[in-house]
């Protein structure tokens, strides 16, 4: 496992010394598919090369260098048109098919001219279909390996025609019928393969949605879709945080419904969240793109109100105040008010201090008279 990191790694390594679509990292896989696919095609480069060496190859090994560079020159184009992005016309972009084809065609070239180790040669056919098996559909997968075995069948034919006595016809056929035996069972394990990834891209995209539903339940209050108490609390935090640190200036305003229970008592409990949803709404036409509001808990809600002093933060509640005044609320035939105590942050104190103050505001707006604003001593 750790080598085939380090495979990866290295592949990535030399993906990264040619300049690849570094956003895109489909291009960026399909382009070190490429640069593996030309590195099993050296493995069987350097074996024929070896066996033209020892005299087992019974072609001039100058001429088998040019059909060397040939198959070079092959792997170059495909990487080149990943690399110039030409390859995103193509129905398979990533060019697997044409890859293994070229692979084979090689294959049936050497399968041709090698002599004596023809047998051994077929072993590499698995290198060729092992990357199949990860990134072919089963029916190409079977129609590669069709193509192979036709491909292999082709030369055995045109060596008993052109060059009988070099070789064992009755040997061949029992060669050939290996392979046709092995290769079914790459396209199954293919198929297998291809399920599973499948299986887990589906999970995964499952899993996605469950954490946003998660983080949204988190961070938003069910009813009326405004901010958790959760997600103020921390955005407090972080606002006090940055006061300390930049010497910012923000304020707390906690609201109050005024009387809700007996909203709740003469229209009932559906009739006070619609109330409730609804003044979520109203309060949300005064609240800052910077500013959060949210619910704090029943009929309690709070404003955090960004880069402002408790004048300014006045100002923006007493709006909000006039504002729910004036609304009509759908379901109950009568005013619906808001008591409003704003505090401003203090450098030094806690979060909960803040709260403190905001609070001891919101019960002496509620002790001097109801629908009205206090603000905490400065
Ligand atoms: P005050 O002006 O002093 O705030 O009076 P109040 O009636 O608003 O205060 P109190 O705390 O007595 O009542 C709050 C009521 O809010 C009681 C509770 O049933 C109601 N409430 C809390 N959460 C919800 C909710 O989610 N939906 C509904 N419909 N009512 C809720
Ligand atoms: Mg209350
Ligand atoms: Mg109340």
């Amino acid at each position: 496992m750790n080598y085939l990191r380090r495979l990866n790694w290295f592949m990535q390594y030399l993906s990264a010394l040619f300049r690849f679509p570094k956003d895109d990292p489909a291009q960026a896989t399909r382009a070190r598919h490429t640069l593996m696919s030309l590195v099993s095609s050296l493995t069987i480069i350097s074996f024929t090369l070896y066996c033209s060496h020892i005299g087992l190859f019974r072609l001039a090994p100058d001429t088998l260098l040019w059909f060397v560079a040939l198959a070079i020159a092959i792997h170059a184009l495909f990487y080149a048109l990943i690399c110039t992005g030409l390859n995103r016309r193509f129905a398979d972009p990533s060019m697997t098919m044409a890859q293994i084809v070229a692979s084979i065609l090689w294959m049936m070239f050497v399968l041709y001219f090698i002599d004596q180790v023809r047998g051994a040669v077929l072993v590499l056919y698995m290198v060729i279909f092992v990357f199949g098996i990860f990134r072919l559909r089963i029916a190409q997968f079977i129609g590669a390996a069709i193509f192979a075995l036709a491909g292999y069948a082709f030369v055995i034919a045109l060596l008993a025609y052109l060059r009988p006595q070099s070789i064992d016809v009755r040997i061949e056929v029992l060669q050939w019928v290996l392979l046709a035996m092995v290769l079914p069972w790459f396209a199954l394990i293919g198929a297998y393969i291809s399920n599973i990834r499948s299986a887990l891209r589906q999970k995964n995209k499952e899993l996605e949605n469950a954490l946003e539903i998660i983080e949204r339940l988190v961070s938003h209050d069910e009813l009326t879709g405004v901010y958790s108490r959760r997600c103020i609390l921390d955005a407090l935090r972080r606002e006090q945080a940055r006061a300390e640190r930049e010497s910012r200036q923000f304020c707390l305003a906690l609201f109050d419904l005024d009387l809700f229970k007996s909203i709740n008592d003469c229209h009932g409990h559906l009739a006070g969240d619609d109330v409730l949803r609804s003044f979520a709404e109203c309060v949300q036409l005064d609240v800052r793109q910077i500013d959060y509001f949210g619910r704090y808990g029943g009929e309690e809600f709070a404003l955090l109100i960004a880069d402002a002093d408790l004048a300014l933060a006045g100002d923006i509640v007493e709006r909000i105040r006039a504002r729910v005044e004036q609304h009509a609320f759908p379901h109950v035939d009568r005013q619906v008010t808001v008591s409003i105590g704003v505090a401003q942050y203090r450098a030094g104190e806690s979060v909960n201090d803040l709260i403190g103050h905001a609070d001891r505001a919101l019960y002496a707006a509620k002790a001097s008279g109801r629908n009205r604003v206090a603000q905490a001593a400065a």
